[in-house]
């Protein structure tokens, strides 16, 4: 039968110490023992089901991390405080002073950020890679390479990457793939890919309200557990924990992200075909002309579409700034960085979420200044929302 991500959530009983349906909210740091010996245990990682403290695990976080597990069908998952927070950790947890990572160069600003200017600091050095050219990849191996790091989709380029592809080369050269799947959610399943851990900023689409950031991993339940460890657990140590009142909200926003997904999908669709109509640039994975269509159709959970997220290429950064300037007014939506918000989101990427790659490395990657990024919203009539684009041409 077909994987079918929704199904997982859905399946899980997950209810409150009351039977009330949606699970109880954990608001304590800290958690009692009646034996001072299951305490030490616990500490070990060796007693089953008890509680420590809430930088390791909270009752709520674990309601959260196991039903992203269950979406992603990945052994376990531990959530964090922000989706950097997840690709820091996750990073840092797998590499050492000395090693190697090789990186999509097409990636969210921050994600560039922190493997070109930060993670150097630490003597871990990045190779950017066009990552849609396996031989580039594999090329760029060297003996210390731990890590292949990329986006299912890529912010903002809107790129397909070869998730089987890379796994394949990952694993023959005892390489560990990350894969951030934010954009795509529900629609790739990475980690069935052959994924070993997948990421995600939970702002994003999962949670769909813009009301907080957060974040996850997605892996074994021993590499989770190895995060976590109080020795020398990155996450445990570095402590980016999410709050569970968060957790708990995010929890019941999941449980809808199906039915959002569609309905993304649909207006953006709607949107790139509409776009090509008027001969404007546009990209969109969903459409057949799109370098990977066929790649991404042999990937996805049937059902859910193409994603939410698209770009245009308005040429110059002035003619970008005017019509979104313009969009905002005619309440097309918000000109605001993030994405898979309820509402219509559009930013001009190399001025703002990717303002940290330096300008030579956004034009190899074919980043025209002009470029809007949209992350089309949940409106029930998208033809009039496309009038409304119109106008603002
Ligand atoms: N990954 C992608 C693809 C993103 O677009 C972002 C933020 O825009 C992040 C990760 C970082 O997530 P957060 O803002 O939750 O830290």
């Amino acid at each position: 039968m077909q994987f079918d991500p929704a199904n997982n959530i859905q399946d899980l009983l997950q209810f409150g110490e009351f039977g009330d349906v949606n699970p109880s909210i954990t608001d304590s740091a800290t958690f009692t023992f009646m034996q001072a010996n299951t305490m030490l245990e616990t500490f070990k990682g060796e007693a089953e089901g008890c509680f420590l403290y809430s930088r390791h695990w909270n009752p709520s976080n674990k309601f959260l991390a196991d039903a992203v597990a269950a979406m992603e069908s990945t052994g376990a998952a531990w959530v964090t405080a922000s989706g950097m927070g997840a690709i820091s950790n996750a990073i840092m947890q797998l590499c050492s002073a000395g090693d190697h990572i090789i990186s999509s160069m097409t990636t969210y600003g921050g994600t560039y950020a922190l493997l070109a200017n930060y993670l150097p600091k630490f003597n871990i050095k990045t190779t950017f890679v066009d990552i849609s050219d396996l031989q580039s990849v594999e090329d760029a191996i060297q003996p210390n390479t731990k890590v292949i790091y990329t986006e299912s989709m890529t912010n903002p380029l809107l790129a397909i990457s070869d998730i089987p592809g890379l796994a394949k080369i990952a694993h023959q050269n005892n390489i560990k793939l990350l894969v951030d799947n934010t954009f795509t959610p529900m629609i790739l399943s990475p980690s069935r890919l052959g994924a070993d851990i997948t990421i995600y900023s939970l702002t994003k689409f999962v949670n769909g309200k813009n009301d907080c950031v957060a974040g996850a991993i997605c892996g074994s339940v021993e590499f989770i557990s190895s995060l976590i460890d109080v020795n020398n657990g990155t996450s445990m140590l570095l402590g980016p924990v999410l709050d569970p009142l968060r957790s708990s909200q995010i929890l019941k926003n999941l449980h809808t992200l199906h039915i959002r997904m569609k309905q993304h999908s649909h207006n953006a669709l709607y949107l790139a075909d509409r776009f090509k109509e008027l001969g404007i640039r546009v990209i969109y994975p969903g459409l057949k002309e799109h370098s990977g269509h066929e790649l991404m159709k042999s990937m996805m959970n049937p059902g859910f579409g193409f994603g939410g997220m698209l770009a245009i290429d308005m040429e110059t950064t002035e003619r970008a700034n005017n019509f979104m300037e313009k969009m905002e007014l005619a309440g097309v939506g918000y000109l605001a960085v993030s994405l898979g918000y309820f509402k219509t989101l559009f930013s001009c990427s190399g001025k703002s979420t990717s303002s940290e790659v330096p300008e030579e490395l956004q034009k190899k990657m074919g980043m025209s200044e002009g470029l809007v990024r949209f992350s089309v919203g949940l409106d029930n009539d998208i033809e009039r929302t496309f009038e409304k684009i119109k106008s603002c041409l």
